[in-house]
């Protein structure tokens, strides 16, 4: 994960449905319950989670079978989330992440999903390799400033 202070770490693997969609953003919702976030707080990483993990779904995988890792950690007041997937991977990652860039306009995408993990995270950083995959590594601290 890049930072320190491993023993809060956790990581699941699982298979790329809706459901575990659905699953991933309870999970991370439990998993940070300890750094006591506000309700805002706790919407805001699931959020950027479900738009992390569809996109594996959907885009990576394009509906078909896979393994998604999600791996997070805790580093005093601050949360690293990473979500992976072995898919098709982004070609052009700057144009990607611009708002309303979708390669899926005909499923009703809007384009907006790196765009709300991008506002509803302190930080977000995208890998890609086409062919590889994806990893989406993103960062929030949580409760109060002062440590
Ligand atoms: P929305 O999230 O609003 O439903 P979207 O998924 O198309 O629409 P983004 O989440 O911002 O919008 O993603 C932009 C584009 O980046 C996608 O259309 C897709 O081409 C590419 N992309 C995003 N995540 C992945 C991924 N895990 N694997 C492959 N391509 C991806
Ligand atoms: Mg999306």
């Amino acid at each position: 994960m890049g930072c320190r202070g491993m023993e809060e770490s956790m990581k699941i693997i699982f298979d790329s449905n809706s459901e575990n969609e659905a699953f991933a953003r309870t999970v991370i919702a439990a998993y940070i319950t300890r750094l006591d976030p506000t309700l805002e707080e706790l919407a805001d990483v699931k959020t950027a989670v479900s738009e992390a993990v569809t996109n594996c779904i959907i885009h990576g995988y394009s509906g078909t079978e896979g393994d998604i890792e999600m791996q997070c950690d805790i580093q005093d007041h601050d949360v690293w989330i990473e979500i992976v997937d072995h898919g098709v991977g982004i070609p052009d990652i700057a144009k990607a992440m611009e708002p309303l860039y979708t390669t899926k306009p005909e499923w009703e995408r809007s384009g907006m999903g790196f765009a709300f993990m991008e506002a509803f995270m302190d930080e977000l950083e995208v890998f890609s390799e086409p062919g590889k995959g994806t990893r989406v590594k993103l960062k929030k601290h949580i409760g109060k400033k002062a440590a």
